[in-house]
């Protein structure tokens, strides 16, 4: 059998467990049928530490470069992380660099079987989240009020204008808090969704709460709107796909009654807080996909979840763990589709197709690692070890 050839996709290697489940998806499900051509980083942690993370920028500037990127979970430091790996800094989140560099919007999708029910049984087609990762909650600046007193908002524009309002006259102690956002990145954002409900041909659904934030969340409605009519109206009546606005509190009520099968674009906050819901409801965290999308059409694939550290600490006393690789076959499966799709490279794109298939099959067939059986009463599961599983998977795949 000839093996399938490709252009080059950005390789992002990572850390600990999903870094040994990496090579082994590698080994057993992609090189024996792919020529595989990837452009390798090695994003793991003593790498991003001896380069002083400049492995991690020239990563993202690669996934620019060659438009497709997949990769690894990794570690975010933190000061345990600084000690255990004698770091030289405590570097930033990976994600953040590369999500700054490519200005993109994460979506988040899960992976659904027949064997694994979401707890809202009116779902039959996955719910992707696509939260707005930029400002709002997430960069506000805060102030613990002490005492009475007065608290303004105050701007100061380049040509000395100025806007000055109160906010409260404080006659007791409180909190006070003040939250940006951008144009630029609200337009980025919707872009993405925009670009990303095409891609997938789903609805897509944005939400805000601009009944009662009549600047700030009416602002994203508008340029929502805005960059829709002008720019997206005719693609989507084309697709036969539907964009819709609605409050966040209609949106949930509609949510839950929906059959899925649609996108739902989230504020920060909204996103945060909503995926957590959605992934939940719909079985497990090691069955998400994420995949970040730029406004200028650059993907970056990976599983929603990080790098199982407890898994890797009994794998390091030589025990052979239970660790689920849906998600990260995923990401490897969604970014050869995208790749395959962006050169019209059929074949690669139909091995995507049947790598997802074998996977979901060899589930349905009761084969699953630990973390599903759990979740599935049924008396015909076998909990197998990360390696079985993925053997049993290519066996499905080379049938
Ligand atoms: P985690 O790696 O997602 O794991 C948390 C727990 O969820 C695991 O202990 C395990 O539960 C379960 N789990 C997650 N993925 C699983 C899988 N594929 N198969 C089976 N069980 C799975 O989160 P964490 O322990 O909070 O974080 C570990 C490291 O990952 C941190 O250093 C963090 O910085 C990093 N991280 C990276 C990313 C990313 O790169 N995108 C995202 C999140 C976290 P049981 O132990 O109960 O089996
Ligand atoms: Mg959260």
């Amino acid at each position: 059998m000839s093996k399938i050839k490709m252009n080059p996709i950005v390789e992002m290697d990572g850390d600990e467990m999903t870094r040994i489940i990496w090579q082994e998806i590698k080994d057993e499900l992609l090189t024996p049928f792919v020529e595989l051509n990837t452009e390798y980083y090695d994003l793991g942690l003593p790498n991003r530490d001896a380069t002083r993370d400049r492995v991690t920028v020239d990563a993202a500037e690669a996934a620019k470069r060659l438009h497709v990127a997949v990769k690894c979970a990794t570690i975010t430091p933190n000061a345990q992380r600084v000690e255990e790996y004698k770091l030289h800094e405590m570097w930033k989140s990976p994600n953040a660099t590369i999500r700054a560099a490519l200005d993109g919007t994460v979506f988040r999708a899960p992976i659904m079987t027949d064997r694994i029910k979401p707890v809202v049984n009116t779902w039959e087609k996955p719910i992707t989240i696509a939260r707005h990762a930029y400002g709002d909650v997430y960069k506000a600046t805060e102030y613990r009020v002490p005492g009475p007193g007065k608290a303004e908002l105050l701007f100061t524009g380049e040509n000395g204008e100025t806007f000055r309002k109160t906010v409260y006259d404080y006659e007791c102690a409180g909190v006070l808090q003040s939250m940006f956002n951008k144009d630029t990145s609200i337009e980025a954002f919707a872009r993405s969704c925009f670009e990303y409900a095409l891609s997938e041909r789903q609805d897509l659904w944005f939400s805000t709460k601009d009944t009662i934030s009549k600047q700030y969340d009416q602002t994203f409605k508008f340029i929502f709107q805005r960059i829709f009519d002008a720019e997206y109206a005719e693609k989507f009546k084309a697709a036969g796909i539907e964009y819709f606005y609605t409050l966040i509190d209609d949106a949930v009520a509609r949510v839950i009654r929906s059959k899925g099968g649609f996108i739902w674009a989230c504020k920060n906050y909204d996103g945060d807080v909503m995926s957590d819901m959605v992934s939940t409801a719909f079985g497990s965290l090691a069955m998400m996909t994420s995949v970040l999308v730029s406004p200028d059409g650059n993907f970056e694939y990976e599983a929603a979840h990080g790098t199982v550290t407890r898994h890797y600490y009994r794998y390091l006393k030589g025990e052979q763990t239970s660790t689920n690789p849906v998600a990260t076959i995923f990401a490897w499966s969604g970014a050869l589709r995208k790749r395959g799709e962006l050169d019209g490279n059929a074949e690669l794109a139909a091995f995507a197709d049947k790598l997802e298939k074998s996977v979901l099959d060899t589930i349905n067939a009761g084969t699953m690692t630990g973390d599903l059986a759990l979740l599935c009463p049924d008396p015909d599961v076998r909990k197998v070890t990360t390696a079985d599983f993925i053997r049993a998977v290519r066996e499905r795949v080379e049938k």
